[in-house]
């Protein structure tokens, strides 16, 4: 077939087949939903806690902490939505700042984001952040509102910069005689207390929310819900739905991966010119998804922990017994030396072992060799195709892709 009759097919398939798609932004991660299925506790919560705002007076500050996907994001958007639209018709003066701290990256950019919705003019870098965080000071006094501050995924900053940012808004009230502020703080990471100094800890969490993973029935639901308006009617049989539910209900009630799932399913059935979303879509949605996570966690892996998996891989090729950890550290040394790099010691590489085991790309297990002690198997967790496809990517390795260690023959 040539690349035009191809082309032809993909084409025809794609606009002779059932439209599956209504609307597909509705699975995005950004999208909010009008309605949070069994989320309606944590929304009254929040919205009990905001209301005073309403009547002009500051409310306590909120920490909320739960798992990624359950809903966190999608609340605190909506509750500080709607809370705007009820302030506008009372007359009360209040504004919201939503900031996602990971994707700002940095304390000046987060105050930066603050002070853009204010209408405080910030250069894009070059003050010192003292000096930043007193022009907001000002700017929002001379403003006289409310400002209810929404830092989400706060935990990914704080590790990495420390907790100043937090320290200052939660006491800026004290300063402040005209304008008010709520600071309300989102973590992902349920440990986030511990990075904390017990003062801002007080502080900002005078209020606090756990969102808990959801179960495969709320999936279900709030499945049900989205497909309504993400596919035409009768696309997407029940058991997919379910299916999808499960599979999410069993990682750890995850919203967003069931949406992903979902979302995938979606694209075969379209590519495929099929008529229904079926659990064999949702089947391979995961296949291909789990593919794209190894895929990327292999790209991003440090140069060592690259020659150790790939030491791994030759072994595997070779098939039959199980591999020991020694056999992987002389095989490592020979790529080593190949690549004219230093290799790292014996010990260092058991602990990359044991990080490619906790990111899901070797297995290793504990055997019992009787009177000889104690000993570790390994294998790769992936196929060997899989493999294969990242490496070739990576000219170093790539070099070596027909090596042979001397170990082995
Ligand atoms: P988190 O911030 O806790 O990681 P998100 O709020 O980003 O989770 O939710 C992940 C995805 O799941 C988003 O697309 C969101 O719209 C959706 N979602 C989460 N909870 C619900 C719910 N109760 N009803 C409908 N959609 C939800
Ligand atoms: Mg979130």
């Amino acid at each position: 077939m040539n690349n035009a009759n191809i082309l032809d097919g993909v084409f025809s398939r794609f606009l002779n087949g059932k439209v599956v798609f209504r609307d597909r932004e509705v699975l995005r991660h950004d999208y909010i939903p009008e309605s949070l299925p069994h989320r309606e506790e944590q929304i009254q919560h929040l919205g009990e806690i905001v209301a005073p705002i309403l009547k002009a007076a500051r409310c306590s500050n909120v920490f909320i902490y739960g798992k990624t996907g359950t809903g966190k994001t999608a609340v605190v958007k909506y509750v500080p939505n709607k809370l705007s639209q009820k302030a506008a018709e009372f007359g009360s003066p209040m504004k919201a700042c939503y900031v996602n701290c990971r994707l700002a990256g940095t304390e000046y950019r987060v105050f930066s984001s603050l002070c853009d919705v204010l209408g405080i003019d910030i250069p894009f870098t070059g003050l010192a952040l003292g000096e930043v965080f007193d022009r907001f000071k000002k700017g929002l006094e001379t403003r006289k509102l409310i400002l209810v501050t929404v830092l989400d995924e706060i935990d990914a900053l704080v590790k990495d910069k420390g907790d100043t940012l937090l320290y200052e808004l939660t006491r800026i009230n004290e300063t402040l005689h005209s304008s008010k502020t709520t600071v309300i703080g989102i973590s992902n990471d349920l440990r986030f207390k511990e990075f904390l100094d017990p003062r801002v800890l007080s502080s900002l969490s005078e209020e606090e929310t756990v969102f808990r993973p959801y179960d495969a029935g709320e999936l279900q639901d709030i499945l049900f819900e989205r497909a309504k308006s993400a596919f035409h009617d009768g696309v997407v049989l029940d058991g997919a739905v379910s299916l999808c539910a499960a599979l999410a209900a069993a990682e750890h009630g995850d919203a967003r991966r069931a949406l992903d799932l979902l979302r995938v399913a979606g694209e075969l059935t379209e590519r495929e010119g099929a008529k229904n979303v079926t659990e064999d879509h949702i089947r391979r949605a995961e296949k291909r998804i789990e593919h794209d996570r190894v895929v990327e966690a292999m790209k991003n892996l440090p140069a060592h922990s690259k020659f150790v998996l790939y030491s791994v891989y030759l072994l595997s090729k070779r098939g039959g017994r199980q591999i020991v950890t020694g056999e992987i550290y002389e095989v490592y040394c020979e790529l080593c030396e190949q690549l004219s790099v230093t290799p790292l010691t014996q010990r260092r590489v058991s602990g990359l072992i044991n990080e490619l085991d906790a990111i899901g790309l070797l297995n290793t297990q504990l055997v019992n060799m009787g009177r000889y002690g104690r000993t570790k198997k390994i294998r790769l967790s992936i196929n060997q195709s899989q493999f294969r496809t990242v490496f070739t990517d990576d000219a170093r390795l790539e070099s070596l892709s027909n090596y042979s260690p001397k170990h082995l023959t």
